[in-house]
């Protein structure tokens, strides 16, 4: 009605100014530039949140998609409940459930499951990320939360679905704790306010039921506020993946693509620990690349190394090393795959001195199975797998390099934990008061025990570490039986 009048009223003038025999023309452009800069300002996103992606019913991604995760999954799927029996919920009294939070590491499949819950709920998906919000001008990352809610309904009514999911990745850009952001706290808080003031908003008997997934690797920076019941309800841990999660999610991503009949995904789950489910799409993805770039019609087993170990390490380096360089890499290789293979029989998965991203050669370990805990022995095993390659240069060539330095810190490492958890001679100890020096003192000590033992293994063993060294030299790369048959020849002609 307003409008009508509004627009009545401008009529008027305009036809009484031409009547008075007034110019109007500048006022029309006047007027035009105003209404483009308005268009631009709202449909460019500086005010509307349009940056926000619609996720098409095409590319319809469902929970048997999102390989592992089996607790998330449930928890999501249980949670998503109160949305598919909304009426039910509705009748008992209970609050809508407004949000879901996923908190993990990158790539483990927090979007997909996001996603997944689209599909699950058969509501509209509008996805986007803490930081499209975040403009130099004030007010703007409030506007745009407003415009995102707004479009998640209209979307929802205009192709008549009842659930809308709204997804912000990277959460934390937004909700982070207020007051802490700097300079321009004022602008994020007035973002996340707004945020939960959208939420609040959520009702039960709204025609559009709107639920909010947020996702975020940072959990510990939220906002408190965001998290008490009644707004992000549910959090769910989406986390690495185990080896069985790891096979399913392999499984997902091969599911398409030729494999040759030696490849065995089992030993691939088995061997790629610490891969997010990201990872192990690229690893698929790299296999199937180096198998087209050789022409093979099938994806074999060497290219499915090849490309964990690409996706691990990074690209095969184009600058050679010297050789004498490449002489103390197959040493220093050789003296960890040794000791490892010794120490934990089967440990050792393939050893190589092809120089890739940071590493100029590598051994890859098998871990038997995801550990939760350590035993002393295990710990101090792992010390000396990681001291044996400096520990194999002094042996054979008489001196060490800077190649140990990432070594050390590991070592360094897992020597503090064995501190901390009381298996240290200090014994059970409270860390935050001991004395530096004395810590400093404790770690060398384990350090000095862990390197006699394996300078001393691999003394003992000389002729089978130059024999490694050879082969490796000559190979470039040793797998696993390789290493065990020469270990084993070695201690039959000792
Ligand atoms: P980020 O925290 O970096 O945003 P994310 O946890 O949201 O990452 P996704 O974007 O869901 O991770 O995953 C990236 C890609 O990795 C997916 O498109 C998919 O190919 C693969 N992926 C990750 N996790 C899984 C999984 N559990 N099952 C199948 N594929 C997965």
């Amino acid at each position: 009605m307003i409008k009508e009048v509004i627009v009545g009223m401008t009529l008027g003038i305009l036809i009484f100014l031409v009547w008075i025999g007034y110019n109007i023309l500048p006022i029309f452009l006047l007027a035009g530039v105003g209404i483009l800069c308005y268009l631009a300002i709202t449909q460019r996103g500086l005010l509307g949140a349009t940056h926000a992606r619609r996720y098409c019913p095409a590319q319809r991604i469902s929970f048997a998609d999102v390989g592992g995760q089996e607790p998330a999954k449930n928890e999501v799927k249980e949670a998503l409940e109160f949305i598919i029996k909304a009426d039910k919920i509705s009748k008992m009294g209970i609050r809508p459930l407004k949000g879901i939070l996923l908190t993990g590491p990158p790539g483990t499949g927090k979007t997909l499951l996001a996603k997944a819950a689209a599909t699950y709920t058969d509501a509209v998906f509008i996805a986007t990320t803490g930081s499209e919000f975040i403009e130099m001008y004030a007010g703007v990352g409030a506007q745009r939360v407003r415009s995102l809610f707004k479009r998640a309904r209209d979307t929802a009514q205009q192709e008549k679905k009842n659930n809308a999911i709204v997804f912000i990745d990277e959460i934390e850009v937004i909700a982070g704790k207020r007051g802490s952001s700097g300079s321009t706290h004022m602008e994020y808080d007035q973002t996340l306010n707004q945020l939960l003031v959208e939420m609040d908003g959520i009702r039960s008997d709204d025609s559009v039921r709107v639920l909010v997934i947020g996702a975020t690797n940072r959990a510990d920076m939220l906002d408190p506020a965001l998290l008490r019941p009644g707004r992000f309800d549910r959090q769910v841990k989406v986390d690495l993946p185990d080896k069985k999660g790891r096979l399913e999610i392999l499984k997902i991503h091969v599911n398409n693509k030729p494999l040759g009949e030696d490849v065995e995904l089992e030993e691939i789950a088995r061997e790629t620990f610490g891969f997010s489910g990201a990872h192990l799409e690229s690893a698929a993805n790299e296999a199937a690349i180096l198998a087209l770039r050789e022409n093979s019609p099938k994806i074999t087993m060497a290219h499915f190394r090849e490309a964990v170990d690409k996706v691990m390490l990074g690209e095969k380096l184009n600058n050679k090393p010297t050789a004498d360089e490449i002489f103390r890499i197959a040493v220093h290789e050789s003296g960890h795959a040794f000791v490892s293979e010794t120490l934990i029989p089967d440990s050792v998965s393939h050893v190589t001195i092809t120089s890739r991203g940071n590493a100029l050669g590598y051994t890859r370990h098998n871990p038997t199975d995801d550990p939760y805990l350590y035993t002393k022995e295990f710990l101090e095993h792992q010390i000396q797998i990681l001291l044996a390659g400096s520990a194999a240069e002094q042996v054979l060539i008489g001196n060490k390099s800077t190649g140990a330095y990432n070594d050390f810190k590991e070592a360094v490492k897992i020597a503090k934990q064995i501190i901390v958890s009381g298996l240290s001679s200090l014994g059970v100890v409270s860390v935050e008061d001991l004395e530096k020096t004395l810590i400093h003192e404790t770690i060398s000590e384990i350090i000095r025990n862990e390197e006699e033992k394996v300078v001393a293994l691999l003394n003992e063993n000389i002729d089978i570490l130059k024999r490694m060294v050879e082969m490796l030299q000559k190979n470039e790369s040793l797998m696993a039986e390789d290493i065990r048959s020469l270990i084993q020849e070695g201690l039959q002609c000792a």
